[in-house]
């Protein structure tokens, strides 16, 4: 947090993250920094943030810092933290809106691996209203140049039946397709 905090600078688009989180349920100007959020979070060990520090470094505006940090990026979206908080704020969703806005700037420069799967992730969601996890994989390991070093895994879930050749069809996906295309 040290390094962290000498690196802070005069927010820009502090106004503008604060109404995003807003719309999204997730007003982070009513955090009074209690760190019932951080105290359960299962994979604190790993962030260079605790996510009471990130809800305060959304309240000064500084995105570039949160999208810059692992914290984001390592984030489970288990709920816990949001579970937690005595004042209903959503830090898993806080996490998401930070996500969304990095990917949609173009603004990621660390942990490339999550990333590419996060993007995978969205991009079977968008296109077929559900995780295709064959489609899923194939776009994670073309993302990562990674195309070999799991591939003894995912015959055995196929030969399992847990991985499909082709997508199962749902009703609604032109649905969730305009909701990706609303941001
Ligand atoms: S639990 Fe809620 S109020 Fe407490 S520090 Fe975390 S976000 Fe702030
Ligand atoms: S949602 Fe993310 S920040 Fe919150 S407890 Fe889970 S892993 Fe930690």
């Amino acid at each position: 947090m040290k390094q962290i905090a000498e690196r802070l600078t005069i927010p820009k688009t502090r106004e503008d993250l604060l109404e995003e989180l807003r719309e999204a349920d997730a007003d982070v100007t009513a955090c009074f920094q209690c760190g019932r959020c951080s105290a359960g979070c299962p994979v604190a060990e790993f962030f260079d943030l605790k996510p009471m520090e990130v809800v305060r470094l959304c309240c000064y505006g500084e995105e570039n810092l949160l999208t810059e940090s692992r914290t984001v990026w390592l984030c489970a979206s288990c709920e816990t933290c949001t579970t937690r908080c005595p004042n209903g704020i959503d830090i898993a969703r806080v996490m998401d809106v930070l996500r969304s806005r990095a990917l949609r700037k173009g603004q990621v420069r660390i942990e490339p691996k999550v990333v590419a799967f996060h993007k995978s992730f969205l991009g079977s969601i968008r296109n077929h209203g559900r995780v295709f996890e064959m489609g899923m994989l194939t776009g994670y390991m073309l993302r990562t140049g990674d195309l070999f070093s799991r591939m003894g895994l995912g015959l055995e879930m196929f030969k399992r039946g847990k991985i499909k050749f082709l997508p199962e069809r749902i009703k609604g996906t032109g649905e969730i397709r305009s909701m990706f295309r609303r941001k």
